[in-house]
This record gives C-alpha cells, sequence and structure tokens, in this order.
C-alpha cells in the first residue's frame, strides 16, 4: 500500500491526457527509483512553467513571453495571419512547420448547443487586427481559417470569414482531405463528403 502522498501523486498523474491510473502508477515508480535525477529536473521545469507562462496579447498564443515567440520572430510572414481553435491546434501546426505566418488563437468554436457566442472567442481581436495591422504597420492581406473540420468548426470559419468579406484580404481555407493512413470505415459522412468533392484525377500525367 502506498503512502497517501505518493498516492496522491498518482491521481494527479492519472488526469493527464493519454494516462489512466494504472500508467501513472508506473510513472510514479518510475519517478520514485530515478527521484536522484529526474525528479529534481521534473520539479524544476514545472516550476518553471508555473512561474512563467502567459498568454501572448497579441494572438493568444501560450508562451513564456509576452508576446508570444512566434509574434516576437522577424523571420515570421506578419502579412498572413493563421486562425485557430486551440493552443493545441497552433502548436500541432507549427510543429508541422509548413506556415511561415503568424497565428490567432480563438479560444473556441461557435456553439448554439454549448452556448458560445462571438463574443465570447476572440474575433474582434481578430477584426482589430486585420483592419489597424501590426504594430510597425504592416497590414494583413491574407487570413487561413484552419478550424476543425467538424460542423461547429466550419459554421466558425463561415461566420469569420463574412466578418472579413469588409476588408480587401484574400481568405482561404485548409482543404480537408483524408487523413494520412485513415480507413474510410472510421471517418464521419461529413469528412467523405468534402473528400469526395475535393477529388482529383488519378491519371498518367
Ligand atoms: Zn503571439
Amino acid at each position: 500500500m502506498a503512502s497517501q502522498e505518493i498516492e496522491n501523486l498518482s491521481q494527479a498523474l492519472a488526469r493527464l491526457p493519454g494516462l489512466g491510473p494504472r500508467s501513472a502508477r508506473r510513472a510514479v515508480l518510475w519517478l520514485v527509483k530515478h527521484r536522484e535525477t529526474a525528479l529534481r529536473q521534473i520539479i524544476d521545469a514545472l516550476q518553471m512553467v508555473q512561474d512563467k507562462l502567459v498568454e501572448c496579447g497579441t494572438c493568444g498564443n501560450v508562451d513564456t513571453r509576452d508576446p508570444c515567440s512566434i509574434c516576437a520572430d522577424p523571420r515570421r510572414d506578419r502579412k498572413s495571419i493563421c486562425v485557430v481553435e486551440d493552443v493545441a491546434d497552433l502548436w500541432a501546426l507549427d510543429r508541422a512547420r509548413l506556415f511561415t505566418g503568424c497565428y490567432h488563437v480563438l479560444g473556441g468554436k461557435l456553439s448554439a448547443l454549448d452556448g458560445v457566442r462571438p463574443e465570447d472567442l476572440a474575433i474582434d481581436s481578430l477584426m482589430g487586427r486585420v483592419s489597424q495591422g501590426d504594430d510597425d504597420g504592416t497590414m494583413i492581406e491574407e487570413v487561413v481559417l484552419a478550424m476543425n473540420a467538424t460542423l461547429e468548426g466550419q459554421t466558425t470559419a463561415h461566420y469569420i470569414a463574412e466578418r472579413l468579406e469588409e476588408f480587401p484580404i484574400r481568405i482561404t481555407q485548409l482543404a480537408h482531405g483524408l487523413p494520412v493512413g485513415g480507413e474510410l470505415d472510421y471517418l464521419d459522412e461529413g469528412t467523405l463528403a468534402q473528400a469526395l468533392r475535393a477529388r482529383r484525377p488519378l491519371g498518367r500525367d
């Protein structure tokens, strides 16, 4: 039987995504075994994050500095903004290193069911960025709507596209195709229909 302290740690870790009670117990066991080397390092890293984490006042990214390291990066294309639902989407897209512009995190998606209205999301601040441009006067030329391929995600994308119509910018949307390795059986109808509509000829040339 583990002590209350060790049990508390297990329970805290079990709440992490991808871990259940069993994996959490194994992680705790590992930490106990490696307490001299790994435990201190983890405690320090967690403490550092806890102390320094801030939300970027420009894009809504979560980082240890404001403006965040993406907004502050001079190599980024400031004329192009990719709008995402959540910070997790921003990180996923940025890990892929496909987009060289900046981002804007909405903080969710429109949902009648959950009572999420436009004013609950960071849409006004997006309009502000598009209408006023950057601090140094750089104007936005393209907004990429990278909402999820869900009904609510697409509703949100259409709403924002409508609001952006008054600005002389290019509005684009991610092409939602079949996920790599995805089996048709496991896809929902919407994804399939979209994949079908966007079909290309598979030819010899
Ligand atoms: Zn930022």
